[in-house]
């Protein structure tokens, strides 16, 4: 048998981290049998869909490298198949046409509620065939009214729930459009679905829908119900905890590798290892191996898997995901030193690569302003001498490179007995405009030198004006 799993999300909004776990989970267990992974957009609920949250979704799950094998498929080009169903359905008798006015099922409920019940449709459609003409009608489908269904959930056990709980579902509303529980079954059908793994929020639906499988003749998937993310605070993670939406950790800075890697990790375990790579999750993911307590996301955690990939990943790989950032800051990386050089030097200073970006502006253009603070304490008039000696040693190097750099700050400290500081620190100020760079001799190697020369003109201005001032 060939695994196949679905990832079925509404288009109602972006894809949030919840989302993305299930889908990592469904997407891994797909990969770990060499199955198929379906994307399946549920856009049925027309009114709370949008163009705009359909594209979120997909461009999350390209963002997050979980990509389909089939789909995206969208319920709403299917509505003949599920027509052609109810209608069978209904010819079978195994659903029916249920006329009772909305009024009057909600004055039933609010009974059943005084009467401390739980609310449910009483069944009075079921064998009726005194149907009215031209009056508007649900149809519903008829609940075995005995029996129960035990559901092996991978993730939670044994799940056994009565039918005498469960009431005859609508699967037509009155304006002909079919319900949410009957199209995820024809369509996990239709799709040859054999695992679907969701969220624990339709853990209600899971014996109504195994009832109606099995009375379209299909055949019943196996399940599991993955547990909701809590925010630090142990309440359901939602906007109120920042960053929830996939993307905006995009825009954040973190590469999909971190947020991989942490939402694994948020409810499944393989001993205590904490780094997976992707090729390692696929490997050991097991659906028995995922936590039915719910999870509490933690921003530290993430982070330092963030700093671990910006670090480890090889920095082709990072500078692929970095160049976005780039752009964000209108910063043409083509003109100016290798990004992959970039972030070899600077890998080791971010925790994100928004902030890489943003501290890697100097190798890709000039700057107007100096870093106020380093500017004041290294720009002193005591800098004149060492920086323009220190200048004129670069202007004169004919190889360019960390050495002969390094060579010249060297000589420049020599000659003027003064520490090495007193040199590097304008300088670096100078080169970069600000008191915080990586090694001089790497950082001036990958800029050119004219541009180095230049920019120590400008500071021995700015130090000229200082002292005029
Ligand atoms: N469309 C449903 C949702 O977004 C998921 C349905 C399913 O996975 O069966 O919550």
């Amino acid at each position: 048998m060939t695994v196949v799993t679905r990832f079925a999300p509404s288009p109602t909004g972006y894809l949030h981290v919840g989302g993305a776990r299930t889908a990592l989970y469904s997407w891994l267990y797909a990969k770990n049998k060499g199955g198929d992974f379906v994307l399946r957009i549920e856009d049925t609920d027309i009114e709370r869909s949008t163009k705009e949250a359909k594209d979120a979704i997909l461009e999350g799950m390209r963002w997050l490298g979980l990509e389909w094998q089939q789909g995206p498929f969208y319920q709403t080009e299917r509505f003949d198949r599920y027509k052609e169903l109810i209608q069978q359905l209904l010819d079978e008798g195994k659903a029916y046409k249920c006329f009772m006015p909305a009024e009057e099922l909600d004055a039933i409920r609010e009974e059943q509620k005084a009467r401390g019940e739980k609310p449910r449709y009483p069944g009075t459609w079921r064998d009726r065939t005194d149907h009215p003409a031209d009056q508007p009608f649900v149809i519903r489908f008829k609940n075995p009214l005995t029996g129960t269904v035990v559901i092996n959930d991978h993730i939670r056990g044994k799940i056994e729930i009565s039918n005498e709980e469960l009431d005859d579902l609508i699967i037509q509303r009155s304006d002909g459009a079919p319900t949410y529980n009957f199209c995820v079954v024809v369509d996990d059908w239709d799709m040859g679905i054999t695992h679907v793994v969701r969220g624990e929020d339709h853990i209600n639906n899971t014996p109504r829908q195994i009832n109606i499988a099995s009375a379209l003749g299909a055949p019943i998937p196996e399940y599991g119900h993955v547990s909701m993310i809590l925010g630090d605070d142990g309440k359901k993670l939602s906007k109120r905890h920042g960053a929830v939406s996939v993307m905006q950790y995009r825009d954040d800075g973190f590469l999909p590798q971190a947020l991989l890697n942490y939402l694994v990790r948020l409810g499944w375990s393989h001993g205590d290892q904490e780094i997976f790579s992707v090729d390692e999750m696929i490997e050991l993911f097991k659906l028995e191996d995922v936590s039915p307590s719910a999870s509490a996301f933690n921003t530290e955690k993430l982070i330092w898997l963030n700093q671990h990939y910006i670090k480890s990943l090889p920095s082709n790989v990072v500078a692929e995901h970095c160049a976005w950032h780039f752009e964000q800051l209108n910063i043409d990386t083509s003109n100016g030193p290798d990004l992959s050089q970039v972030i070899e030097v600077q890998a080791d200073r971010v925790k994100t690569l928004k902030e890489l970006a943003e501290i890697s502006q100097y190798f890709y253009r000039d700057f107007d302003e100096l870093d106020e603070k380093a500017a004041k304490k290294h720009l002193r008039p005591v800098a004149k001498e060492p920086l323009s000696l220190v200048r004129d040693k670069l202007d004169a190097i004919t190889d360019w490179k960390p050495e002969t750099i390094q060579e010249a700050i060297n000589n420049t400290a020599e000659e003027l007995e003064v520490g090495m500081g007193k040199v590097g620190m304008p300088l670096r100020v100078a080169a970069t405009g600000s008191g915080n760079s990586p090694s001089l001799d790497v950082t001036l190697n990958l800029l050119e030198k004219v541009k180095i020369v230049q920019r120590i003109d400008k500071a021995l201005i700015y130090i000229a004006n200082r002292e005029n001032s």
